[in-house]
């Protein structure tokens, strides 16, 4: 018989009613993970004195109720108040709210965290976690709604790994996007859910492949002059093909925030790829497709690969295809890496603790090291003003970042010396030479400023209004003094 859930020994905190049942307990040899704290919440073949049980205990606060994680699968009902309770829980630090809703009507909802939720602070990277986009793919689902509480109650008590990386990041974590794929495939569970069915959405559209697709138009392009890759705007086509609306509510969703990275939680195989995805013949999908960012992704991978022993986010890879990922690449700031996190795409629920115990912290070095590196800084005029939309360029990378609202940016980079050129338009252009260093531990901040210039010279290098061609082509000169007013 399963266990209908069992606790987290290692890492909270159980009443003395419900105990603190670790099923591994057996497996794990002598070695207790267990801190010492702890362990005296936990019952033990030994059971310890109680006068240092009662001082374990009554370090908790009579308000704040000890933290359970059911290592059970969620519904969508009651992931949907799992994630509202955690919120609540930690109000200070968390807020939910939806970005949309699914084809049958279901919110996707999302959690934050940050040390001012609802709000993009200056310089304050964004990060997001996505899983479940294919319904049937339920693991990484599960291990986000458990980071969630995680979080929240790591952060409460005291932890100080979990409270730097909350205070210093803001994290938004969409454990399901695909609530109607799910309810098909739980439905059937661990022993009858075959290998597609809960993958797509209600509409049967696999949410992965229904992204525009920028790659190619990339492809078509990249041997042009000065054509760069970022912010690829969507072509008027994909409009006339069918969108679902999961897919529609995560790209407007990506479009509203600065998202410098992300992970999309996959199962089915075991390997982490990163744009391109979609190699770059259609026919050969596991042809290697460099990005121009190619360095980059080496700075995100690295610290996962090299903490082997406590991470299952083992094997980059450049050969999955991921249509998101790209989108993020493309058309955004954001660099996405698609995580396959093992064979089994709806593992049975003794797996989930084992699971959690395995990707755990793979998933907090993912938040709290790869995005804090590179540089980051603000672009403003001279009065400290930002300015929106500025690029920021690497000489040598065909990719630009822009900046944020408050004229702020993030640049993931290598170590090493870089050219950086800020441009915005009716700005002069400015760059600097920089050096990361191999040992730099917090990403180095670059601020540019940016003088105005002279008006006159703005409106020759801008691009002619629609009209320009009726009069050139009429043999009258065009209307300069027109614009002035553009
Ligand atoms: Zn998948």
């Amino acid at each position: 018989m399963a266990w209908p859930y069992f606790l987290d020994c290692d890492r909270f905190f159980a009443s003395k009613e419900e105990g603190c049942y670790d099923p591994l307990a057996g497996l794990k040899g002598k070695t207790s993970h267990c801190s010492s704290l702890l362990r005296l919440s936990c019952p033990e073949p030994s059971v310890p004195p109680p006068a240092r049980q009662e001082l374990a205990l009554s370090s908790l606060s009579p308000e704040e109720p000890s933290t359970i994680i059911q290592f059970t699968y969620t519904s969508n009902a009651q992931m949907y108040s799992l994630l509202k309770r955690t919120a609540a829980k930690c109000s200070s630090i968390a807020h939910v709210y939806s970005i949309g809703r699914s084809t049958e009507g279901r919110d996707l909802l999302v959690i934050e965290f940050s040390n001012n939720p609802g709000q993009h602070e200056l310089l304050e990277p964004e990060i997001k976690l996505v899983g479940n986009m294919h319904g049937n793919e339920v693991l990484g689902r599960q291990l986000l709604i458990y980071l969630a509480q995680y979080l929240c109650s790591e952060y409460n008590l005291g932890n100080q790994r979990i409270q730097t990386i909350v205070n210093t990041t803001r994290i938004h974590i969409l454990a399901s996007m695909n609530p109607d794929g799910y309810e098909l495939a739980a439905s059937e569970g661990h022993l009858l859910n075959g290998w597609t069915n809960g993958r797509a959405n209600a509409q049967n559209i696999d949410l992965n492949r229904n992204f525009p697709d920028l790659t190619s138009i990339f492809y078509r392009n990249r041997r042009s002059r000065h054509y760069r890759i970022d912010h690829i705007p969507i072509p008027d086509s994909y409009w006339f093909g069918k969108v679902a609306p999961e897919t529609y509510a995560v790209m407007k969703w990506i479009r509203s925030l600065p998202f410098v990275q992300s992970a999309s939680l996959h199962g089915g195989e075991l390997v982490i790829s990163y744009p391109f995805d979609f190699s770059r013949h259609p026919q050969e999908e596991r042809m290697f497709s460099p990005t121009p960012d190619e360095l980059v992704p080496s700075v995100l991978t690295d610290p996962l690969s090299t903490r082997r022993s406590s991470s299952s986010w083992l094997a980059p890879t450049r050969t999955w295809f991921s249509r998101m990922s790209d989108f993020n690449y493309l058309h955004t700031n954001c660099l996405e890496i698609t995580v396959e996190l093992g064979c089994d795409k709806f593992p049975s629920e003794a797996e989930l603790y084992p699971e959690w115990k395995r990707n755990k912290e793979a998933l907090l070095s993912f938040m709290e090291y790869q995005v804090h590196r590179g540089i980051k800084g603000v672009v403003t005029d001279t009065e400290g003003n930002g300015i929106k939309g500025a690029s920021v360029s690497v000489r040598g990378v065909r990719k630009d970042v822009t900046t944020a609202e408050d004229g702020d940016y993030w640049r993931l980079l290598n170590p090493g010396t870089h050219i950086l050129t800020a441009t915005a338009k009716g700005y002069s252009r400015v760059s600097k030479r920089v050096h990361l260093p191999r040992t730099m531990n917090k990403a180095g901040r670059v601020d540019f400023v940016l003088e105005k210039v002279w008006f006159l010279f703005r409106i020759e290098r801008q691009e002619k209004p629609w009209w320009w061609n009726y009069f050139s082509q009429s043999g009258i000169s065009p209307p300069q003094w027109l614009l002035r007013s553009v």
